[in-house]
C-alpha cells in the first residue's frame, strides 16, 4: 500500500445539489482525524463541503492535485443522509478513497465500497488513518479494506488522551456559528473530554456520530492540556465542551475544574449534563472554575414520555438541577424534543409549561428524528422519507407521532419556541441584563435563531 503525501480530508455536502449550510458546531471529529494524518507525514488540507456550498462534482475537481481522500460522513451534530457520501466517492473514480468513523451496517458499509471506497473505518479512526498516510494500514478492528462482509464492530480509542489535539489550524474555526446560548466570550473553540455516552435514551444520536458507541474518557490532565493550547495557540477564550454529556466521572470533573480554575488566563465554558449527575458540590466547583453555562436535556413535560425513553431521569431531579445552578450563578439550557412517540398538542403544551415553570435562562425545542427505526417508534407514528438538515438542530428523517401531522407538529415546536421567548417578563429580564455589546452581538444572534424557528 503506498503512502500519501497530500491528503485532502472531506466533510460531504448537506444534499446533492450542495447546498450552503453553516453548522453551528465545530467538526471537532474531523479536526481530530487531519491531525492524525499531519502526525503522520501528510500535507493536509479540509474541505468542508456544507460550509462551503460545494457539491459532489466539485470535490472531484478540487481533489485532482492530492494522492487520497479521507471522507467523514458523520461529523458531530451533523446528522447527513449517507447519500451525499455515497455521491462524492462515485465522482472521485480513480482516486484513493478512505471513509472514517463509520457506524453503519453491512448493507451501507458495501454500498461504500461499491461507490470506489478503499478503506472503511468503523469507529474511532484516528490511529487506522494515520497508518493509511504511512502505508501500513491493515484490515481488522473496526477496519474494511476493499469490500467487507457484514457489519465491523466499532473500532474503540482506548487512549484517547493521546491522540494529538483537533488541528484547528487547517479550517477558519471562526466561519462556524455556535449558538449563542453557549458561548459567553469569542473566539469560542470545541472540546471533546470523552466520546459517546454510558446510556441509552431512544432518539439520542450520539452513537451516530461517536460510532464506537463506547463511553471512552480523557483525562483530566489532558482536557486542561487542550484548553490551555487553545488559548495560548488560538487565542480562546471561551470552551464549548461537547461530552455528549459532561461529568461522568465525577472525580475527573472535580479534578478538571480544580485545574481549570489555576489556569492563566482563565476561560469561561460551557456543558452538557444530565440532571442526575450533578449535585451542590459539583455545581459549585464548575461556577469555580469559570463554567457559565449548562445545557440539560428534560426532554418532555410528559413525565410518561420521558420515562419511555429510557432517560431514567425525572422531573423532580430537573427542578433541583435548575435551582442548583441558578443558586450557583451558572446559566441553564432547558433542552426539549418536540415529537416523541406519544406526543400529543397537549403534551407538547406541558413541555412549553415546565420550560416555563423551570425559569431557565434559555429553551431550545427539537422536533424529534427517527434515527434507528425502532420498533417503539414505528408502533406509534410514522417517519416520512426527506431529509431536512439544518445548522442549528438535529437534522434527520422526520417522525410524525400518531395523531399528529406535519403541520400540526410544525404548530406545537413554533409554539413552544414563541410561548417560551416572547414571555414579556422573560424579554425585560433578557433585556436588563444586556451589560456590553458582546451581550448585544449574542442578543442578536439568538434573536435570528427565533425568528427562524417562529417563521
Ligand atoms: S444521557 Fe444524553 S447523551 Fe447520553 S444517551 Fe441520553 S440523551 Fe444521549
Amino acid at each position: 500500500m503506498p503512502t500519501i503525501r497530500r491528503l485532502l480530508v472531506v466533510l460531504p455536502p448537506a444534499d446533492l445539489a450542495g447546498r450552503r449550510v453553516v453548522h453551528s458546531h465545530h467538526p471537532i471529529l474531523t479536526a481530530y482525524q487531519a491531525a492524525s494524518a499531519e502526525a503522520a507525514g501528510a500535507e493536509v488540507r479540509v474541505l468542508d463541503c456544507a460550509l462551503d456550498g460545494v457539491e459532489p462534482a466539485l470535490v472531484a475537481t478540487l481533489a485532482r492535485e492530492f494522492d487520497a481522500v479521507a471522507i467523514h460522513p458523520f461529523e458531530y451534530r451533523r446528522e447527513l443522509p449517507i447519500d451525499t457520501t455515497l455521491a462524492v466517492i462515485g465522482a472521485l473514480r480513480g482516486q484513493r478513497v478512505a471513509v472514517l468513523n463509520v457506524g453503519l451496517g453491512a448493507q451501507e458499509e458495501g454500498k461504500l465500497f461499491d461507490a470506489g471506497a478503499e478503506v472503511v473505518v468503523h469507529g474511532d479512526s484516528e490511529r487506522p488513518l494515520g497508518d493509511w498516510v504511512r502505508g501500513t494500514l491493515a484490515p481488522g478492528d473496526g477496519v474494511r479494506l476493499g469490500g467487507g462482509l457484514g457489519t465491523a464492530r466499532g473500532r474503540r480509542e482506548s487512549d484517547l488522551s493521546s491522540l494529538p489535539f483537533p488541528a484547528w489550524h487547517l479550517f477558519s474555526p471562526g466561519r462556524y456559528r455556535p449558538s449563542p446560548h453557549r458561548w459567553r466570550r469569542l473566539p469560542t473553540f470545541p472540546v471533546l473530554g470523552a466520546r459517546s455516552c454510558p446510556y441509552a435514551c431512544d432518539f439520542c444520536p450520539q452513537s451516530i456520530f461517536h460510532s464506537s458507541g463506547t463511553f471512552s474518557p480523557r483525562t483530566a490532565a489532558s482536557i486542561a492540556a487542550e484548553v490551555e493550547h487553545l488559548v495560548s495557540r488560538h487565542g480562546a477564550r471561551d470552551i464549548e465542551f461537547y461530552d455528549p454529556t459532561w461529568g461522568v466521572q465525577r472525580e475527573v470533573a472535580l479534578e478538571l475544574c480544580d485545574r481549570l480554575s489555576r489556569q492563566s488566563p482563565r476561560v469561561t465554558w460551557s456543558c452538557l449534563v444530565r440532571a442526575d449527575l450533578v449535585d451542590d458540590t459539583l455545581l459549585a466547583a464548575m461556577s469555580r472554575a469559570g463554567c457559565h453555562g449548562i445545557l440539560v436535556g428534560v426532554e418532555s413535560g410528559s413525565e410518561a414520555m420521558l420515562r419511555a425513553t429510557g432517560k431514567k431521569v425525572d422531573h423532580a431531579q430537573v427542578r433541583a438541577t435548575f435551582a442548583l445552578a441558578r443558586r450557583h450563578g451558572i446559566d441553564t439550557i432547558a433542552s426539549f424534543i418536540v415529537g416523541l412517540p406519544g406526543e400529543t398538542p397537549s403534551s407538547a403544551q406541558a413541555t412549553l409549561r415546565l420550560a416555563c415553570e423551570l425559569d431557565a435562562t434559555y429553551a431550545q425545542f427539537h422536533l424529534a428524528r427517527d434515527h434507528f427505526g425502532r420498533e417503539r417508534w414505528l408502533s406509534r407514528g410514522h417517519t416520512e422519507e426527506g431529509w431536512d438538515v439544518g445548522g442549528y438542530s438535529i437534522s434527520g428523517r422526520a417522525y410524525v407521532p400518531a395523531g399528529m401531522d406535519r403541520p400540526a407538529l410544525a404548530r406545537a415546536h413554533r409554539a413552544c419556541y414563541a410561548g417560551f421567548y416572547l414571555r414579556p417578563g422573560y424579554i425585560f429580564r433578557r433585556v436588563s441584563a444586556l451589560r456590553d455589546p458582546i451581550e448585544l452581538r449574542r442578543l442578536g444572534a439568538g434573536l435570528r435563531m427565533l425568528a427562524g424557528a417562529v417563521s
